[in-house]
């Protein structure tokens, strides 16, 4: 069976690069019914946090990306890994190194001034034990091919190739016993069971190092697909100032879970001419061979349509529950009862107007706002003209005594008013929302009327006409 695994570094937020690669892997495992693993490599004991932990499970959870099994901490392995050194050590296919600092920085110096990379020229790799200085510290090297080329079959690159003399022997243990990142990466690989490794094809050359390890410990080597990385709107990778923010500033943002997973699936993978695709085709039609091998471009706008469309067919109490809160945090207390029924009721028409969750609160403020209620400029000036202040209490007075309070009664009353006046029935519907919504812009307004009720339409009127 398939496995597949997500392995962020938990340095800082869940990115947006990292969102998608969680994706793809998460979709690779569901299409082929296979196990999509976690695993958090916080071996960089400085740069790892508690923080950054929780909010990459966070990020994943919201992203709607279940994963299987408990996370695997790889710095808890950290014994693990170093028995897999010492074994090759066992079996000559990793040597003591005992070069000082200051070796290695002769020859780092040495190798510039020939205009070469640093590359450790194998200095203890044949030198026998009995050659040991005492007492001075050694770190552990793998004895990697120096001849031929490491070649990987990449699902997503092709066949890429290094000649191995270009590589030097990594470290797999430093001076004071730890694992390097590379030994901890295969050995977890290995024990996790990954058959494909999808990832940023900014790893693309750890994965020759990568390989030869595998080679060395005599395990098979996973499948490796890396993918192009994602770059701004401009070309450029991306970075803070193209939206390289983290996934819970998109939540902020108002966007939704299956917006942001069409969006992510789209930055790379391509179904024909399909932008609009559900999570559930995707896991039906997902495949490596379809990820295209140039970078992707973010694309903010596109992004923000997108979950236009996906707020529009969401379902409106699920939309609900999720503005209220939102409601609550900006009014700075709970909506009462009737208040949030408004917010359900009127759902409706809200959401045909807003493309992202903020949006959708600006949108809905009015209902749950209290009387007297503010009017923007517009609505002011509006309210300010005599006549339509005229206008609004002579329907007002036709309406308080209708007997069915329904939008469809609302209206007739409205049109029945302006054609005995004979005026537009914009002479009343605009008054109307400036005294209801407080605005110019509104979902339609006998929508509105009949979701605020009675009461309080006719209480927000009377505010705005005396
Ligand atoms: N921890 C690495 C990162 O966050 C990923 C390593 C891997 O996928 O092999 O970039």
């Amino acid at each position: 069976t398939i496995v597949t695994r997500f392995a962020p570094s938990p340095t800082g937020f869940l990115h947006i690069g990292g969102g998608r690669t969680a994706l793809f892997n998460w979709l690779f495992a569901r299409h082929h019914g296979g196990k999509f693993l976690l695993r958090i490599e916080d071996t960089d004991r400085a740069r790892s946090t508690e923080a950054a932990v929780e909010a990459i499970f966070d990020g994943i959870k919201w992203l709607g990306l279940d994963w299987d099994g408990e996370a695997v901490m790889q710095f808890a392995r950290a014994d693990r890994h170093a028995e897999v050194a010492r074994q090759l050590l066992a079996e000559g296919k990793a040597y003591r190194c005992y070069c000082s600092q200051d070796e290695l920085t002769a020859i780092r110096e040495e190798q510039r001034a020939k205009g070469l990379p640093m590359r450790y020229p194998g200095i203890w790799r044949d030198r026998p034990d009995s050659d040991a200085p005492a007492g001075v510290p050694f770190v552990v090297r793998l004895k990697a091919p120096t001849e031929g080329e490491t070649v990987i079959a990449d699902l997503v690159q092709g066949d890429v190739r290094v000649a191995n003399d270009q590589l030097d022997d990594m470290v797999l243990l430093r001076a004071d016993g730890t694992p390097t990142y590379m030994l901890s990466v295969v050995v977890d690989d290995h024990d996790m069971g990954i058959t494909h490794v999808i990832r940023g094809d900014d790893h693309l050359t750890n994965a020759f190092r990568q390989y030869q390890l595998y080679k060395a410990c005599g395990w098979e080597v996973p499948t490796f697909a890396h993918i192009p990385l994602i770059h701004g709107p401009d070309g450029a990778k991306l970075s803070k100032r193209h939206g390289a923010l983290g996934v819970d500033a998109y939540r902020d943002m108002g966007f939704l879970p299956e917006a942001m997973r069409n969006y992510l699936l789209r930055l790379g993978w391509s179904h024909g001419d399909d932008e609009i695709i559900s999570t559930e085709q995707a896991v039906e039609w997902f495949g490596l061979d379809s990820v295209g091998r140039s970078p992707s471009r973010f694309d903010f706008v596109k992004l923000t349509n997108l979950n236009g469309h996906y707020m529009r067919s969401a379902d409106d109490s699920r939309l609900a529950d999720l503005l209220c809160p939102l409601l609550e945090s900006r009014l700075g207390r709970p909506l009462a009862d009737g208040e949030a029924d408004r917010v359900r009721r009127g759902m409706t028409g809200l959401k045909e107007r807003a493309k992202t969750l903020v949006e959708l609160a600006d949108s809905a403020m009015f209902y749950v706002s209290s009387r007297p209620l503010a009017l923007d400029e517009k609505a002011a000036k509006t309210m300010a003209d005599p006549a339509a202040r005229a206008d609004l209490t002579d329907y007002a007075a036709r309406i308080g005594g209708v007997a069915s309070w329904s939008r469809e009664a609302l209206e007739d009353i409205a049109r029945s008013l302006a054609e005995e006046r004979g005026q537009k029935l914009g002479k009343i519907a605009q008054p109307l929302r400036a005294a209801l919504a407080g605005s110019s812009v509104s979902p339609p307004i006998f929508e509105v009327m009949e979701v605020l009720g009675r009461d309080e339409t006719m209480g927000r009127i009377g505010d705005a006409t005396t």
